[in-house]
């Protein structure tokens, strides 16, 4: 008899995006005149910038003509993208990072779910709350934990993230043995210190244990004293795992990109406590289960680097990063504490007396705005809503004048 994986029975079906559409829809119905805002999935609007186009199109020209097609390609990608990988987000930040610690990917979320695999079953786990849902998940699924209860999943080590600490993680009271950290923060948009990058290299290295972390909003940094790499810590490269992806950086999350870092330093425990390398099991898992992303996908991430592609790219960025600025002075002017909205896309704003999803119904009922109810990213976010700087300035300076007369 064919049986199921009991783990996924535990998992809490998530309702979040279903729920939000059938509001959204639920409303419009019932407002067929009203022109509602999207503020809500964390999904790019612009265009990819044209030098990433030429670069997509020369992949895909080159693909038409036998002289030059591409068949399989290397599992951990091809060589130039991955030196231009090494050298312009890494090397030149002064992180010793080299083209083969690096493994090209269909993105992030892949990546993220899928590296848990290389552990233990019995292991501790610390993951932030709130959070980005697929670390937990991935972990629920792969038997890690018990079952949901008041919120939450027995056997996993929440980390709280809350105006009392600055949305900043606090190392565990008790010995973990795998952490999560997503620097700038999604959903709510914090961002760490070389310092506090620094507390959780020096705990994972006395405890041997391991950093999975996610860079995925790097490119939203903008003050050049903050990390944009975990390897920018003295002594990451033996305890982290860097997660990165083109999906919110270069616009990818519809064409797919991304990419893992496993220094060759990094080392796990076998059952006799014997050091084994983290990068062979990485690379073996990778060249089993992957067949490596399309040629013309790398072509068009390694026209990000070109020089026309920087430029173009951070101009992309620097536009969502005035909506949010535009998003923040709204809110702070209606007297909502909030945090993000700088070095990031997400502005994460306590709604005080109300729950979350009081403040969603309100912001889609009285302004046509649809934001993320917080609560949806863990107990933590109970109170709070994420609003993303995801849309055309046109929209964000529309929302936010409804939003602004709706609560005042
Ligand atoms: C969007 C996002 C990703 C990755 O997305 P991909 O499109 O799968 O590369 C990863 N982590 C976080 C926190 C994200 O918000």
């Amino acid at each position: 008899m064919i049986k199921a994986n009991e783990h996924y029975s535990k998992l809490k079906a998530s309702y979040l995006f279903a729920d939000i559409a059938k509001r959204v829809e639920k409303y419009q119905l019932a407002n067929p005149e009203k022109q509602i805002i999207k503020l809500g999935i964390g999904d790019v609007t612009k265009a990819l910038a044209p030098a990433v186009i030429k670069g997509f199109h020369d992949g895909v020209n080159e693909m038409a003509d036998d002289a030059t097609f591409r068949g399989y390609g290397p599992s951990p990608g091809y060589e130039f993208l991955r030196q231009a990988i090494a050298k312009n987000d890494f090397q030149d930040r002064g992180a010793d990072i080299s083209a083969d610690e690096i493994f090209v990917s269909d993105g992030a979320k892949c990546d993220t779910g899928n590296f848990q695999e290389l552990f233990a079953t019995d292991i501790k786990v610390a993951i932030p709350d709130p959070v980005y849902p697929a670390y937990l998940d991935t972990n629920v699924m792969a038997g890690r934990t018990g079952e949901f209860e008041n919120g939450r999943y027995n056997g996993i080590v929440y980390m709280d993230c809350l105006k009392e600490n600055n949305f900043m993680p606090e190392l565990p009271n008790e010995d973990v043995d795998l952490i999560y950290l997503c620097f700038p923060n999604n959903p709510t948009g914090s961002i760490a210190t070389k310092q506090e990058l620094k507390k959780w290299v020096d705990y994972a290295k006395d405890n041997k244990a391991l950093i999975l972390f996610d860079a995925a909003y790097e490119a939203f940094i903008r003050d050049k004293n903050l990390p944009r790499t975990i390897y920018e810590i003295e002594g990451a490269k033996e305890v982290a795992v860097e997660f990165r992806s083109f999906s919110k950086t270069a616009g990818f999350t519809g064409t797919r990109c991304g990419f893992i870092v496993v220094p060759k330093e990094c080392m796990i425990f076998n059952a006799k406590n014997e050091k084994i390398s983290l990068h062979d099991m990485w690379d073996r898992r990778h060249s089993t289960k992957f067949n490596g992303v399309s040629y013309p996908v790398q072509k068009a991430a390694f026209a990000v680097y070109s020089d026309e592609g920087k430029i173009q790219v951070k101009k992309q960025i620097d536009y969502y990063l005035n909506n949010a600025d535009i998003i923040s002075k709204a809110v702070e002017e209606l007297g909502f504490d909030y945090v993000g909205g700088e070095h990031s896309p997400y502005i994460w704003i306590d709604g005080k007396d109300k729950n979350s999803w009081d403040f969603f119904d309100l912001l889609l009922n009285k302004a046509s705005v649809v934001c993320t109810p917080g609560a949806g990213f863990g107990r933590c976010g109970e109170q709070y809503i994420r609003i993303s700087a995801f849309n055309s300035l046109e929209n964000v300076i529309l929302a936010m004048s409804r939003i602004k007369e709706a609560l005042a």
